[in-house]
């Protein structure tokens, strides 16, 4: 892709990243729309719990990226939308209407359990944040989906800067549902060995000085320190850890990053890309609903589209 030409040593610049992908996108968004009536101009609801700091701040990170992408947005917060029945009703309702290409539900949204039947209730075709267990089985077993987002993420930095991931080992710290499993499974899809570690992992430095691609999710900062890294190693830090004077990651980022080949900063590497892939598969999503269209409609289309191919999602 355009920003692999212009890799810069050892920083994976999220920010340069998500600006060329806003152009991108915002292109790709405009063949959607008629110009002569504003139709089809794909929206993304956000559902948020207000009462949540991260959740706000998710929801408004994704609400910019959909603006600049030239995305309609709607925002249901759980406290005006009422009772769970409510919001039930309302998820059904934003199932039901074409405008609306994509749903994400951002978490935490009210307690645990409720959190999970809302975003249970999300038609998988919309489900452009990958939340739902039937896009997790999909990705988990190779088959096109729609994937969590900050996973996407660690693919699309890899793949805009020319990582080669094929046959390399990769080391993953981390095994959330939001993005160390996932990342896995994308990572397994294109040729990766991967290895998955966590808190039970014995020796956890064994482990990660021999990992060629090193990718930290533990939500722990600073955890990864430069005796547990080698030199050959393109390191993706997913961290976003509230710390004095601003946000972390997980890796002690001004001590890895002179002894490795690559890293993401953080704030300024993952972060800013997430919302694009939300977007992206918002995009996606208004494609597919665009060419279901009764004349057009094939079963087997749905199979064989590479923009939904968890091997191939990535824009070049
Ligand atoms: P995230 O949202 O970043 O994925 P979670 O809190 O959901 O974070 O999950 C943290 C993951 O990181 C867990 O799988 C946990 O086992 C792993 N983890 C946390 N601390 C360590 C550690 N010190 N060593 C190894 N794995 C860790």
């Amino acid at each position: 892709g355009g920003v692999a030409d212009r890799m810069s040593g050892r920083l994976l610049d999220g920010r340069e990243l998500a600006s060329h992908l806003r152009r991108e996108l915002a292109h790709r968004l405009e063949k959607l729309v008629d110009p002569e009536r504003e139709a089809g101009r794909p929206q993304l609801a956000i559902l948020r719990d207000g009462r949540s700091e991260a959740a706000a701040v998710y929801a408004a990170s994704l609400e910019r990226a959909a603006r600049s992408v030239g995305a309609g947005t709607r925002l249901v917060d759980a406290v005006e939308a009422g009772t769970e029945r409510g919001l039930e009703a309302t998820v059904a309702d934003l199932n039901a209407e074409a405008g609306v290409a994509g749903i994400v539900v951002a978490q935490p949204f009210g307690d645990v359990a409720a959190g999970r039947r809302l975003v249970e209730l999300v038609d998988p075709a919309k489900d452009v944040d990958g939340a739902t267990p039937t896009n997790a089985g999909r990705l988990a077993r190779g088959e096109p989906a729609f994937v969590p987002a900050t996973a996407l993420a660690v693919i699309a930095i890899l793949e805009a800067y020319g990582v080669e991931v094929a046959g390399k080992r990769a080391v993953i710290v981390g095994r959330s549902a939001v993005v160390g499993r996932p990342v896995a499974s994308l990572l397994v899809a294109r040729d990766a060995t991967v290895v998955i570690c966590h808190r039970a992992t014995r020796n956890l430095a064994r482990e990660t000085r021999r990992a060629e691609i090193l990718v930290a999710a533990a939500g722990s900062p600073g955890l990864i320190r430069p005796e547990m890294v080698n030199r050959s190693a393109v390191i993706v830090d997913c961290g976003i850890n509230a710390v004095p004077g601003g946000i972390a990651g997980d890796v002690a980022f001004d001590a890895v990053a002179p002894v490795v080949r690559a890293i993401t900063p953080v704030p300024g590497g993952v972060g800013p890309v997430t919302p694009m892939m939300v977007l992206r598969q918002t995009i996606e999503a208004a494609e597919r609903a665009r060419n279901a269209q009764p004349s057009e409609a094939s079963i087997s289309s749905s199979g064989t589209d590479p923009s939904m191919n968890p091997s191939r999602s990535i824009v070049s």
